[in-house]
């Protein structure tokens, strides 16, 4: 893939960026105030560093923290946590919550111990990020977004539509000024889908000259890669090359691999991304704890075919030649993923048929066609994309590659969710259950690593990375998000096949000093923010 030489990466800034660590905040003001509203007694903190647990008070005054350690004076609201954990609240940077307005209590996140969302990720993001903000600013959340300008929502605006062509000298400039304009008004960074329309159908010189904008703010640039399968390495590679070209962190949103053909390549993968970082690329990544993933069911349909949109595919499948050469391609990305059938993929939400909502294609095919052929299969996944589309979830990974990824340490844990509705559709469980059954099954059950190191991946590393300003940790002058549990009394019962059930033991979580949940109940409160883009904090070795 062609690549634009100009633009020169900093030596300088390569040094500076390598190091983002707890060591790197400026002072703060050691002298405890004689006042606070709240004051949580009894804790074990564990400030979001890494750094160990240690026993004490944290007090709080407004919206920030004023006292850590042995507080000596008392409060108005005074909560004695007994010995519970008390840690930052957890960032869960990739989610896709541009409908928060619409549901503002967040309760699935919020009982997951998360306070602060990054949104707009793969290429999918509000257009004016000054009105999306002032209008989630209006439904009063309960928590915290921040969010990407997504790639697909910029050239579909000003492309119009679902091309496979670069876009002109003149597209390209109105790109960019809406980039531009979107971190004006606080974004991020640029996020990118490369499996979706109509971000499947840029180079990646458009998205060097896309990514360089953002970066001039201070941006960083988060993928949804080209490709999860059998040819990830290639778009790890060009994931690097835009950071490198356009001097911008990269995030990798949501890593895994995900077909069985790619199974054997986690060593490689690992390898490469070590490699890039000592190259001075400021890579990192986000992961959910699951072995399936969810999108769109049409993503399984080839881009040649949805290019255009809805009415383009149906004229083309009316087109017998047309037709024959879509699903030829279909069965080919079957065999290419060593797979037989669709029976990896259960539809999740399909508005039009919501009786289909739960099944595997297989089964769909059997309720639509009264058989389960491969023919039956693909005219299945045809026909609810003519219909509208369907999400689905693909059970598609392996729990060792899984668990490779997470001994990284710099993945964070993400949950690639939106802000559920109790009750709708067959939605896949990390919306309900993420960082619990990181908490609970990887950490306390499994043990793969230290609550310290976990409550890090959550909390200071996302807060650094993107940047989330004074969040993420429990230290003097950051603000009081936080959470606070007991890890025996975790649990969550979301399943792929019951999702609906918030997560169980986050006993209190407080948004800006508010308590949103106390004593386990949601109170109703509402003190979530919009977080603007920060400046990014470095520090010399
Ligand atoms: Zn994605």
């Amino acid at each position: 893939m062609p690549v634009s030489r100009s633009v020169r990466f900093s030596p300088r800034f390569a040094v500076a960026a390598l190091f983002w660590c707890a060591a790197s905040y400026l002072p703060v003001a050691e002298a405890a105030p004689a006042r606070a509203d709240v004051v949580l007694r009894n804790a074990v903190i564990i400030d979001g560093s890494g750094a160990p647990a240690i026993r004490g008070d944290v007090a709080i005054s407004g919206d920030r923290i004023v006292a850590v350690g042995s507080v000596p004076f008392s409060a108005p609201t005074e909560v004695d946590l007994r010995g519970r954990i008390l840690a930052p609240g957890f960032i869960d940077v990739h989610t896709h919550v541009e409908d928060l307005a619409e549901v503002p209590a967040a309760e699935n996140f919020i009982r997951m111990g998360v306070t602060t969302l990054v949104t707009g990720n793969c290429g999918g993001s509000a257009l004016d990020v000054a009105e999306f903000f002032r209008k989630l600013e209006a439904s009063r959340p309960s928590l915290n977004l921040a969010t990407l300008i997504g790639h697909n929502t910029v050239r579909a605006q000003v492309m119009g539509g679902s091309f496979a062509r670069p876009p002109t000298a003149a597209e390209l400039d109105q790109m960019r000024t809406l980039v531009a304009a979107a971190m004006r008004d606080g974004a991020v960074g640029l996020s990118t889908g490369l499996i979706y329309l109509p971000g499947t159908f840029a180079r990646t010189d458009e998205i060097v000259a896309l990514a360089k904008v953002s970066a001039e703010s201070g941006g960083l640039y988060a993928s949804h890669m080209r490709y999860e399968n059998a040819r990830i390495l290639e778009a790890i590679e060009e994931a690097l090359t835009i950071g490198r070209e356009a001097g911008t962190p990269v995030q990798i949103s949501h890593i895994k691999l995900s077909t069985p053909a790619a199974w054997g390549l986690t060593q490689p993968v690992i390898e490469r991304l070590a490699r890039a970082r000592a190259e001075g690329v400021q890579v990192a990544h986000d992961q959910y704890l699951y072995t399936a993933s969810s999108t769109s069911l049409g993503t399984t349909i080839p881009d040649f075919a949805r290019e255009g949109g809805r009415g383009r595919l149906r004229e083309r499948l009316d087109d017998p030649a047309e037709r024959d050469r879509i699903r030829a391609e279909m069965r080919a990305t079957l065999q290419r993923g060593q797979r037989t059938d669709y029976t990896y993929a259960v539809i999740a939400n399909f508005t039009e048929d919501p009786s289909l909502n739960g099944m595997s294609v297989p089964e769909a095919a059997r309720k639509l066609y009264g058989n389960d052929s491969l023919d039956a299969q693909l005219d299945t996944i045809l026909q609810v994309e003519l219909r509208g589309g369907a999400s689905a979830v693909f059970h598609g990974m392996s729990e060792p590659n899984l668990r490779a990824f997470l001994a990284l340490p710099l993945t964070m844990i993400a949950s690639d969710s939106g802000a559920r509705r109790m009750g709708v559709g067959v939605p896949h469980p990390r919306g309900y259950g993420n960082n619990v059954r990181f908490l609970a099954h990887y950490v306390r059950d499994e043990q793969l690593m230290s609550l310290e190191e976990a409550v890090r991946r959550m909390t200071d590393l996302p807060a650094r990375q993107f940047p989330l300003g004074q969040r993420g940790l429990v230290r003097v002058g950051f603000i009081a998000d936080l959470v606070s549990f007991d890890l025996g009394r975790l649990a969550t019962q979301s399943t792929f096949r019951d999702p609906h059930h918030y997560a169980e033991g986050m006993d209190h979580v407080l948004v800006a000093g508010q308590f949103v949940i106390r004593d386990g109940t949601v109170t109703g409160l509402r003190p979530g923010r919009t977080v603007r883009r920060e400046a990014r904090v470095t520090s010399t070795p």
